[in-house]
């Protein structure tokens, strides 16, 4: 892993200064995903957000990755609630461990609260009294000279927004993840006109969603893929399977009136789509002909090329709708030739292999899954270029943060809004944990880091992973384990009989036998070279053991397995414990 050290911010601890408001963003800011800022003044810290990052394959057994909340908890007390732009993951996925942690309100639109209450009840977590609903344009004071205010923006989930936070240093807008689309599926248009009063009125902090900033021109709209969709209903003479993102409503939307205009009944499959539905309908924001649903077990009732299958499993996840049929596991639906699968998505990176893997089952099937003859299925929900300078343009802001997004990101960024006339003092390019200090008479500081991390979570298990864990799963993975266990006198602290070596998923050389005398040996000879103050010491005998047997282990076959040495005493009384690795 790649570390770059930061300067830190010294004096951190201490609280903020009258007159000085914090921004600091403690996840979100040189990765996709885990976005939190820390909004901190006076006695009060508030949270934009509260997101998650998905594990990549060097993580192994991993399910969740949240920010390490290290900053509040030092201000423990002062810790008020959680505002959030939007739905996604990224921005909602660690609130469940948060919330855990401090028992505050949470804000959200109608959308946003509805896919969080699912994953607070799924948790045990769901306190109504604790979630607030607010409606587009609401403004909501909460507390000494602070309020926000949700603002509407297009994006690829129901109900995006950005937060106008007013506080008493002056206002600072975050954009949340946005583009601005004139067409969008829902006809709910972005408030260009009340961030344009804003920036009339004076905002002292734009922070704006990077992702696409490398993407020239002005984003395509929603129903730019509108015309491909409907090439793939089109050269289509079996059953059409589209995968594709289960929050993205709006291209769910689309797909199912295409399907009823067209004469196909809709199979949902994957619970996550189910539950969103099911949610975005109970909600009106989603509009669905009662007749055309269909369980998965009644599709037999039905011709092949009368079916629209919609399905999760975008990103070749092994336990998703998609997944589960290529598998032959979903009663009455079978993928078969004259099908065809088609990704109605982009491929986060990092899934390109699970996804290649995905499309060959669906081939094997005899499933068309080439795009030939068919014009884009996908459109983007993040802001490219030009609508990024609109954005600026329109908010004025006097200082400019870019987020969201890889380092390189954020600098394109930050370049852009130099080339619209933002002078570099007047741009700041925050990294993960790094503090922006906004002062009430104008000045602007960038402060160094505060700690920040990441807290790796296995579900099922109680406590946080450590990384040292992970990194002990990834030797394991490459090399395999060997357990050196010596029985020895505790008296005398003599060895009492031959060591023993253990080895699982590590391969010995040729011959075994004579492999497992040489490190017999080797554990032998240290522990009798040893004096016997070190002996005495269990900790330090154990990683001499380790260190021995990792150099002749390196030596003889350049692999470097876990090495775990046990040291029991003879009397059979096993205390000496299981050793950390
Ligand atoms: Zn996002
Ligand atoms: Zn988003």
């Amino acid at each position: 892993m790649l570390r770059i050290p930061v300067t830190p911010f010294e004096g951190w601890e201490l609280p903020p200064e009258p007159g000085e408001l914090r921004l600091i963003p403690i996840g979100g800011l040189g990765e996709f995903g885990m976005n939190a800022l820390v909004v901190h003044f006076g006695e009060e810290l508030w949270l934009v957000d509260c997101g998650q990052l998905f594990p990549s394959e060097d993580q192994p057994g991993i399910d969740r990755i949240v920010p390490d909340f290290a900053y509040l908890e030092v201000f423990r007390e002062q810790v008020r609630g959680v505002l959030l732009t939007h739905g996604h993951e990224d921005h909602i996925g660690a609130l469940p461990h948060f919330l855990r942690q401090w028992d505050v309100p949470v804000y959200g639109s109608r959308f946003t609260m509805g896919l969080l209450e699912g994953k607070l009840r799924e948790d045990k977590l769901w306190k109504g009294s604790r979630m607030h609903v607010v409606a587009d344009f609401q403004r909501k004071e909460l507390g000494p000279g602070f309020a926000a205010e949700w603002i509407p923006v297009t994006h690829s989930i129901p109900d995006a927004c950005s937060i106008a936070l007013h506080t008493p240093v002056g206002t600072v807008i975050h954009t949340g993840d946005f583009k601005l689309d004139p067409t969008p599926v829902d006809g709910r248009l972005t408030g260009l006109a009340r961030l344009a009063a804003l920036g009339e009125a004076g905002v002292r902090v734009l922070l704006s969603d990077s992702t696409n900033i490398l993407a020239p021109g002005p984003t395509p709209s929603e129903a730019a893929c509108v015309d491909g969709l409907s090439d793939a209903f089109d050269l289509t003479k079996g059953t059409l399977f589209v995968a594709t993102f289960s929050s993205n409503i709006h291209r769910i939307q689309t797909l199912v009136d295409m399907a009823y205009a067209k004469g196909r009944q809709v199979v949902l499959l994957g619970r996550s789509l189910e539950r969103n539905v099911t949610l975005a309908r109970e909600l009106g924001v989603f509009k669905l002909p009662d007749d055309i649903l269909l369980k998965p077990a009644d599709s037999s009732q039905y011709k092949p090329k009368e079916l629209l299958v919609l399905c999760t499993g975008s990103q070749g996840e092994e336990q998703s709708g998609l997944a589960r049929v290529l598998k032959g596991e979903v009663k009455g639906l079978k993928m078969k030739p004259g099908d065809r699968l088609l990704l109605s998505s982009r491929a986060i990176p990092g899934n390109e292999v699970s996804i290649s893997r995905i499309l060959d089952a669906a081939a094997r099937l005899g499933a068309e899954t080439t795009l030939e003859g068919i014009r884009t299925v996908h459109v983007t929900g993040h802001a490219h270029r030009e609508d990024l300078a609109t954005m600026m343009k329109t908010v004025k802001p006097a200082h400019m943060v870019p987020v969201h997004g890889t380092y390189r990101n954020l600098r394109e960024h930050g370049k852009l809004a130099g080339t619209l006339g933002w002078p570099s003092e007047r741009i700041s390019l925050l990294d993960g944990g790094q503090c922006l200090r906004v002062f009430r008479d104008g000045r602007v500081a960038l402060a160094g880091a505060v700690p920040v991390g990441k807290c790796y979570v296995d579900e099922g298990v109680e406590h946080m992973v450590d990384a040292r864990i992970i990194q002990d799963r990834l030797i394991l993975q490459e090399d395999g384990v060997i357990f050196a266990t010596v029985l020895v006198d505790p008296e005398t602290l003599d060895l009492s009989g031959e060591p023993s070596i253990l080895s699982r998923g590590f391969v010995m050389l040729s011959d075994d036998e004579a492999y497992g005398e040489l490190l017999r040996g080797v554990a032998r000879q240290t522990w009798q070279e040893a004096p016997f103050a070190i002996r005495k010491d269990r900790d330090a005998m154990r990683e001499l053991l380790r260190q021995a047997l990792r150099r002749i282990i390196r030596k003889t076959t350049q692999t470097r397995p876990l090495v775990v040495p046990v040291i029991l005493d003879a009397a059979g009384d096993a205390s000496g414990d299981m050793p950390g690795s």
